[in-house]
C-alpha cells in the first residue's frame, strides 16, 4: 500500500550526496526507502526528494547515510582490531 504513485519502486531512492549519482542499493522497505533510509527518513535526516538533510549537520551520521549500501574497497587481509 506504500506505492500508490505508480512508479517503480522496488530500490530505494536514497540519493548519495557522493557526487550526485549514486542511489542506494537496497530493496525498498516503505515510503521509496530502504529500512535504513527509512528511519532517517522519519528522523528528517532524509528529505522527501532522497537526499540528504542539509540540516544535518553530524558528519558521521551524514557519512553513514552516504556511504549506505556502497560497495567498500575490499578488505584488507587482516584483522584491524590485531595489530
Ligand atoms: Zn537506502
Amino acid at each position: 500500500m506504500t506505492s500508490e504513485n505508480g512508479a517503480p519502486a522496488d530500490r530505494c531512492r536514497f540519493l548519495s550526496s557522493l557526487g550526485g549519482v549514486h542511489h542506494c542499493p537496497d530493496p525498498v522497505y516503505r515510503e521509496g526507502f530502504c529500512h535504513f533510509h527509512f528511519e532517517a527518513f522519519l528522523r528528517e535526516e532524509v528529505l522527501a526528494n532522497g537526499q540528504l538533510s542539509e540540516r544535518l549537520t553530524d558528519q558521521h551520521r551524514r557519512r553513514a547515510l552516504n556511504y549506505h549500501g556502497i560497495p567498500l574497497e575490499p578488505a584488507p587481509n587482516h584483522d584491524p582490531f590485531h595489530r
